[in-house]
């Protein structure tokens, strides 16, 4: 402890769309700028610095919760302030409250800075009365956060802002050992075509020199050359500086962690090993808790809380669920819900559990777009429930390890709805495209629309052509039927699934 030396903080900025966060860290970096006389234009190398009161701050250029979140489920710590941008003509919206949760999750401070006061419509205090809601209550008002108002646009605040972070900073009493063999984490890598692979870093540890030996990842090599965020080739970085190296032998991902090494051999060998310990981790990817294994994983590995993601259709079944949890004895497991939101499951979501090893529930909602190949891809669990009971039931059996086999449904295709028609006697039917897997006559199905389920039943019908068939498999046009429900819309997905009975695992 008495090598470790104040370091400066690392900002990521987070948001709503459109609030402002890519004009903040405009004009931040403008301010910056005009300050050092670096008389430049800063280089896009994936972060930037500025200097205030001759102090530093850095900060990370992608802006948002999902890169946050995918670089912490990766197990990479960088950020150690969010800054919320909230718009004070808008307020609170839900990218907002994902903001939160995701800075909540990863259990970083965050400073709100209220942007747009220039607006006649701005209204800075109902932001903060907005805020409240969620947990981000200012410091006037006896809370944690502190809240500055700001206008990227005519570039006022900027400097309180700045100050806001760095007394942030302060208590969080930021240190790191700057002379040592370096650590860090790398914020990402691409290949150029002129330089070969590419990679920006936050240095942890410090300092790392041009000619040290260092690991990315399962990539190795001797930093040739190292550029700052104002593109100036230097030799040396210290904690919390991020820099662009070159030499490596391959391009490092997003979230790796890279070391330097004394000996250039032990680099090139921890490398290969982690080479191969990827490959067996791929095969039996690490897997993140499920409802089944709850009780197990409670007894080996002491596993004291159950995180949840929670989406649903209506707002109402969320505190429905939070209200049966808070009644539930948590004195074995305590039950986190620590995000939820109204809408179908997505990315983030499946992200934000990867990274919080939580489980994700769904009410009446169905994951969007490739949220569940990530999850399979991640060992993210989705639980589905058409009734709350039922949800509050396997999670109260979970607890005490009586989660009986149970029935789970397994989707078997789905199908995209190209056209419908109203035939005299049968009602309508969707022209349909099978999409994915193969649908069977007697499958259930479910009408999906932006992702929220919309009917859940049988089929009427099923026809290739004229005729009556038992099974369409994906890449085939066909006509299908719901059993009581005319209301299919062409853009809806039709998802047939089976119910069957699954063992617990273990
Ligand atoms: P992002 O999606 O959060 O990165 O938002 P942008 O930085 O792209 O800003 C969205 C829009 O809001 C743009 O048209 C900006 O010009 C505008 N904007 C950003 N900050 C301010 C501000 O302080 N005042 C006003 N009036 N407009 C702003």
């Amino acid at each position: 402890p008495a090598d470790l030396k104040p370091r400066p903080p690392v900002v990521t900025v987070m948001g709503h769309v459109d609030h402002g966060k890519t004009s903040l860290l405009d004009a931040i970096r403008h301010t910056g700028v005009t300050r050092t006389e670096a008389g430049g234009i800063t280089q896009h190398i994936g972060a930037s610095q500025v200097t205030i009161n001759d102090r530093v701050i850095t900060f990370v250029d992608t802006p948002g919760h999902e890169a946050f979140t995918a670089m912490r489920a990766r197990g990479a710590k960088v950020t150690d302030v969010v800054v919320l941008v909230v718009a004070a003509d808008d307020g609170v919206m839900p990218q907002t409250v994902e903001a939160i949760n995701h800075s909540k999750a990863a259990g970083v401070p965050i400073v709100v800075a209220v942007n747009k006061c220039d607006k006649p419509e701005a209204n800075p205090d109902r932001v903060r009365q907005e805020l409240t809601e969620y947990g981000v209550i200012p410091e006037e008002w006896g809370g944690q956060n502190m809240f500055v108002n700001v206008s990227a646009k005519q570039g006022q605040g900027i400097d309180d802002l700045l100050e806001t972070i760095l007394l942030q900073a302060d208590v969080l009493e930021l240190k790191a050992n700057p002379d040592t063999f370096a650590s860090g984490y790398i914020l990402e890598g691409k290949l150029d075509r002129g330089r070969g692979p590419v990679a920006t870093l936050i240095v942890g540890r410090g300092p790392l020199h041009v000619g040290d030996a260092v690991v990315a990842g399962q990539s190795w090599g001797h930093v040739r050359a190292m550029l700052n965020p104002r593109g100036e080739q230097v030799t040396e970085a210290k904690p919390s500086d991020p820099v662009e190296i070159l030499g490596l032998s391959a391009v490092p991902g997003a979230g790796d962690e890279f070391r330097v090494f004394e000996d250039d051999r032990d680099a090139r060998d921890l490398a290969e090993q982690r080479a191969l310990k990827a490959r067996i981790e791929e095969q039996n990817k690490v897997k993140h808790v499920t409802l089944e294994t709850l009780f197990d994983e409670m007894s080996q590995n002491e596993l004291k809380e159950l995180n949840l993601v929670v989406k649903a259709d209506v707002q109402g079944s969320i505190e429905a669920l939070a209200d049966a949890l808070g009644k539930m004895d948590q004195s074995e497991v305590r039950i986190n819900i620590i995000h939820s939101a109204v809408g179908a499951i997505s990315e983030t979501d499946v992200t934000l559990a990867a990274a919080s090893n939580a489980i994700i529930v769904g009410f009446g909602v169905r994951p969007q777009g490739k949220a569940r190949d990530l999850a399979e891809k991640e060992k993210v669990q989705i639980k589905t429930y058409s009734i709350i009971y039922k949800a509050i039931e396997d999670i109260d059996a979970a607890r005490i390890g009586m989660l009986k086999p149970t029935e789970e449904e397994v989707t078997t295709g789905s199908a995209e709805v190209r056209e419908t028609f109203r035939v005299p006697k049968v009602g309508v039917v969707a022209g349909c495209m099978v999409t994915e897997g193969e649908i069977s006559r007697d499958d259930r199905v479910r009408v999906v629309r932006d992702g929220v389920v919309i009917f859940d039943g049988v089929f009427a019908s099923m026809r290739r052509f004229k005729d009556d068939v038992k099974s369409v498999r994906a890449g085939y046009e066909c006509g299908l039927g719901i059993d009581k429900y005319q209301d299919i819309k062409v853009g809806d997905v039709l998802e047939a699934y089976k119910i069957v009975e699954v063992a617990r695992t273990e």
